[in-house]
């Protein structure tokens, strides 16, 4: 485990007039650099070869340093570099995606900013369920065993990535079919069904709002608002359900991108002191609480119940619908403000005020 006073001496060290964000290659990484930029911060990008397109065609890199695996970003010679750049790393999907818990908390030697300790509290289903009950949100039930299934549950499996592999059923002996099935297909494995997490099936739409929470200014800002779109449950629709009994689709969930949403003006004040709550609760279960930006994940039912399934304490690639702006940073800051400027900026502010070592970890 990496103390905050091993980070606090690299900090130390650290030349705070050259201070460069830096993060991997993928996800809201356009977003998180252009935002650097125009905040006035250098930009550090660790990226693939095959990628490399996206930083020749949107110039927001200042420096690329190429990799055949996001990996090597355990590796010292990497991170060496890292931090002689002045390199603060944002944390995104990809990091937990690519990396585990357990090296993104023991093995990355360089500043983070956001809080580590909370990592262990959401990398874990149970203990992210805890946090969020105990924040006073409603979640949906959850199944110790295939066998309790007595209504639509979703299946999902651990550390999945973007939904991948997901599947429903209505009934302990749906599961199995549906399991053995999956398994055949290759779309999960034995191990996978015996570490299954079951949850109840919500029926209702999903709202992903992005909030970022401002230790500088103890203040929890909502900036934007978006829902997925997904492959292939948002093609099922399109066929009628006489073909879709007859070619037995599982409706899988892997994120191809994100609509912008705008919501019922009368269901933010609910959104707005659930963005809250989870953060006063992360106060207590790991001090400081949430840094920076996070997202909740929620589905909202026909008589506007606010269900919460997941909680991403970090950017989530749904704040890129509003690079540029949105309408809720508008609201906030006028024109042009969105999640990877808003994290440039406070970057910027605890530097001038000295507070650098209280946002990073
Ligand atoms: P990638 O960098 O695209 O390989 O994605 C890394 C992780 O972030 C994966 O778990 C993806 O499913 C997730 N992810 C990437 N893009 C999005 C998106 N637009 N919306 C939601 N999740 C995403
Ligand atoms: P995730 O990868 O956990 O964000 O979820 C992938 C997809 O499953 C999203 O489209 C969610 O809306 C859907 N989903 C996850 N949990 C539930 C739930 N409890 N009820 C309804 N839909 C869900």
């Amino acid at each position: 485990m990496i103390e905050s006073q091993d980070i606090q001496k690299i900090l130390d060290k650290y030349d705070k007039t050259k201070l460069a964000v830096g993060t991997l290659g993928s996800h809201s990484s356009l977003n998180i650099f252009k935002g650097a930029k125009e905040e006035g911060l250098r930009t550090v990008c660790i990226c693939k070869e095959k990628d490399v397109i996206m930083y020749q065609k949107y110039p927001v890199v200042d420096e690329l340093i190429i990799v055949k695996d996001f990996t090597e970003l355990l590796s010292e010679t990497l991170q060496e570099r890292l931090r002689s750049l002045n390199v603060i790393l944002i944390p995104h999907g990809s990091f937990t995606a690519y990396l585990s818990t357990e090296q993104l908390v023991s093995s990355l030697k360089v500043p983070m900013m956001g809080n580590r300790k909370l990592l262990q509290w959401e990398a874990n289903r149970k203990s992210q369920e805890e946090w969020l009950r105990q924040a006073g949100l409603r979640l949906p039930s959850t199944f110790e065993s295939p066998d309790d299934i007595d209504r639509l549950v979703i299946a999902k499996m651990q550390g999945a990535k973007g939904g991948r592999g997901y599947f429903l059923a209505n009934s302990a002996k749906g599961f199995y079919q549906r399991a053995d099935k999956m398994i055949e297909k290759g779309l999960v494995t034995k191990q996978d069904i015996e570490t299954v997490h079951l949850q109840e099936y919500v029926l209702g739409v999903n709202v992903y709002p992005s909030y970022f929470s401002s230790i500088l200014n103890s203040d929890v800002e909502l900036l934007a608002m978006d829902r997925r779109y997904e492959t292939a449950v948002d093609a099922i629709g399109k066929i009628p359900a006489t073909e879709q009994i007859e070619i037995d689709i599982a409706p899988t969930y892997t994120v191809v991108g994100n609509f912008p949403i705008v919501l019922r003006e009368s269901l933010l004040p609910d959104i707005m002191r659930m963005g809250e709550a989870v953060h006063k609760k992360a106060v207590q279960l790991a001090p400081p609480g949430i840094i920076g930006p996070f997202c909740l994940e929620t589905v909202i039912t026909e008589d506007l119940k606010i269900y919460t399934f997941e909680i991403s304490a970090r950017i989530v690639a749904g704040t890129n619908v509003g690079i540029g702006t949105s309408p809720y940073a508008y609201l906030r800051y006028g024109e042009n403000m969105y999640m990877g400027k808003r994290i440039a900026l406070e970057l910027k502010n605890a530097t001038k005020q000295k507070q650098l070592q209280t946002i990073v970890a």
